[in-house]
Parts: structure tokens; sequence; C-alpha cells
């Protein structure tokens, strides 16, 4: 007789396959997931959960709920399901992060360790949460207290090579410039004008120089988004945007504060107006949870895989970090392919969650996140030990 995780995965095994395959076949961008998030709710429905439907407002997300009816601590796994632009088919969107194939291991995980609920008492809670890649759901969810009453959240992310602990990640903010100055005919009238990408440039120049003059895990990074209609055309408009990282949020802010005045001193030197705005919601620094992320080391080990790497240094960023802050959070990575030439965010990494190697890593996350869940709901000193880990925690 196999174990009940092994048993209750291999049921729904083709079930999860086909949800991620297809998920895979129709990729939508963040906030127009709106097949993609149906279909999830279709599986968790059809195994007896409650999903609520828009959830907080939010056409593609949800909130589907297993609960016992008895009192107990409240599992979370959190799914993602949107694609990036261009990776896919005929420069279409696709899903060159995997997250076809992230969001159907979290909702075989909630089925897995719904199935014991009933012995356990407590509930599992399977999150559907937009627009990773863009301006994250989890922001405004962690905000709108949707893990308020949650005891631990779990996400497993798709990678190359093999299994990884969770480990930290850079906080983001984001901010737009938009520069407005005066049009004029570049040659017969250039001294009426104001030149809106004179002050891109110095902008451009100014924190070039000012990186040098930051902490190692800065990042700052931009494009122009509108720079000028026509070479005869003094440009009298130029928007920019910028990603602002670091390790902690309050060095974020701080560098924020001198990207924009980067920003002004563009401004006032060419004589344009500034407008400033964030354009997608600010991500915080993923803080593990270390016990929380034994738990699934372990899990991990029970399960037959020997090796489950440190993390790397990361100097990506998430929304889980958004989450972390609010309650215990782990963000660990499964291997879909093996092969390190491969690259997260483009077409080959999309591919890999077609093979059957994917699918099996698939299944055995899935099953130690159910696993992880188990575990908390039935061994309360495990989990005050996660919770005074979390309760501890510089915030
Ligand atoms: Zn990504
Ligand atoms: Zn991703």
């Amino acid at each position: 007789m196999a174990e009940w995780y092994k048993q209750f995965g291999d049921e729904i095994r083709d079930e999860i396959v086909a949800l991620s395959d297809s998920i895979f076949s129709h990729p939508e961008l963040g906030y127009e997931e709106f097949l993609s998030s149906e279909e999830h709710a279709e599986v968790l429905r059809r195994h007896g959960f409650d999903v609520e439907k828009p959830y907080l407002g939010l056409e593609t997300g949800y909130r589907a709920t297993f609960d016992s009816g008895r009192p107990g601590p409240k599992i979370c796994y959190m799914a993602e399901y949107d694609a990036l632009p261009g990776l896919g088919e005929n420069g279409g969107p696709g899903h060159g992060c995997g997250h076809n194939m992230l969001g159907s291991t979290a909702v075989a995980a909630g089925i897995i360790l719904s199935r014991k609920v009933a012995e356990t008492g407590g509930s599992v809670v399977v999150l559907g949460t937009p627009a990773e890649e863009t301006s994250g759901a989890k922001v405004m969810y962690a905000d709108e207290g949707a893990f308020s009453d949650v005891d631990a959240a779990i996400v497993s992310h798709p990678c190359i090579g093999g299994f990884m602990r969770s480990g930290r990640s850079l906080a983001l903010i984001t901010q737009e410039f938009i520069f407005k100055g005066k049009p004029s005919h570049a040659a017969s009238g250039p001294e009426m004008g104001i030149n809106a990408l004179d002050a891109a440039t110095i902008t451009n120049v100014a924190i070039g120089l000012l990186r040098q003059q930051t902490r190692e895990d800065a990042r700052i990074h931009g494009i122009i988004t509108e720079g000028g209609l026509a070479p005869n055309i003094i440009p009298d408009r130029v928007v920019m945007r910028f990603y602002v990282r670091a390790a902690d949020r309050i060095y974020r802010n701080e560098l924020l504060e001198k990207v924009k005045n980067c920003a002004r001193a563009g401004a006032l030197a060419t004589g344009c107006e500034l407008e400033m705005n964030e354009f997608e919601a600010p991500y915080d620094d993923l803080m593990t949870n270390e016990a929380l992320s034994s738990l699934m080391t372990e899990a991990l080990r029970t399960l037959g895989v020997e090796k489950v790497n440190e993390p790397r240094k990361s100097f990506g960023s998430l929304d889980a970090g958004n989450v972390s802050y609010v309650c215990p959070t782990i963000h660990p990575y499964f291997p879909i392919g093996l092969d390190h030439s491969i690259a997260n965010h483009s077409p080959e990494f999309a591919a890999c969650t077609q093979t059957d190697y994917a699918k099996d890593s698939m299944m055995t996350t899935a099953e130690a996140m159910a696993i992880v869940g188990y575990r908390l709901l039935t061994e309360p000193e495990t989990l005050a030990k996660v919770k005074e880990e979390f309760d501890n925690m510089p915030k």
C-alpha cells in the first residue's frame, strides 16, 4: 500500500498534467488569464473545493477553500498562471517562466492535502494569484488581508538543474518619468524648443554615475517608451520606465529617492516639466521562513529526492516577497530540465514543461508540499517553530 501522498498524487496525475498542458497551449498575460483561472477553478470545484471567483475584485483571481469544518491551521498554496509577452508562437505570449506548471503544482498540492483534512481538522486554501510577471496580485492580496488567517503560504517555482531551497529575492519598486518640453523645428528654430529627450539623456547619465556609489545588491534598469516623434522635431514628450531593486525594502526606498533626483536633474537642466509615477506594484524582498523551508527539504527527501541545493544568490524579485511579510512563506524551486544553457524567460524554458521529466518533478513537488501541509496540521510543535521564527523576523 503506497503512502497516502503517493496514492493521491498518482490518482490525480493525469488531470494535473492535462491542466498544465492546457494552460501551456493557450498562454495568457497577467490579468488576462481568463481561461487559465477558470480551468483551475473547475478542477478544484470537481475535487470539492469552495471557489470564490472573482476574488478581491480580480476577475482572474480566485480563492479555493477545502474546510474540514473543524478548527485547526490553514495551509495556503499559491498558484500563478500568467505568461510572458513575445515568447510564444508567432511572437505571441508564451509560458517562458513555466507558470503553467507552477499553478498546476499548487492545485495538485491542495487536492492531495484536502483528502487528509477530514482526519486532521483545519483547512487548505489554493489561492489563484494573477500577474506575477508584472504587477503581481499577491501584493494587493497581502495588503487586503488575504493571508491574515493563513498559517503558512507555499509556492514552488520551476527551474533548471535541481531542487533548490527557498532563498531571498530583491525588493523592487517601479518609477515612470514623463518629461514635458516644447516642440520646435530642430533645424530652423532649435532655440525655441525645450528638449525632453535631453532630459532623459541626462537622467540616464546621472543614473549611470549613481551606480558607482550604490551597494552591490542594487539594480537600476530602465527603458525609454516614448522618445520623440521625428528627428526634425524637438521632442516635447519623453517617457522613461525604471525598475529599482535592492536586497531590502529600506535601501530600495533610499535608492528610489536618488534615482528620482537624477530625473529632477534632467528636468532642471533642460527646463522640462517632470511627472513621476509608480507604474507597477512594489515587491518586497522575500524573507524565507527557514523552519518551513526545512520541512519542505525533509518532505522531498521522504520522496526520494537525494539532493536539495542551497539557494542561489538571486537578483530577481517576487510578489511572494510581500506575502513573506504577512505570514510564514517559502518559495522553493523544482527542476523541469537539466540543461544549464536554457535560460528562464525563454521559449526553451517553456518547452521544458512539456517533458516527462518535468511532469514527474511537478508531482513530486506537489506531494512534498502536501506533506509539509500535513505536518503543520498535525504537529503543533512544528507549527509553533514556524510561527516563532515569523514573529521574531525583522519587519
Ligand atoms: Zn518570470
Ligand atoms: Zn516565474
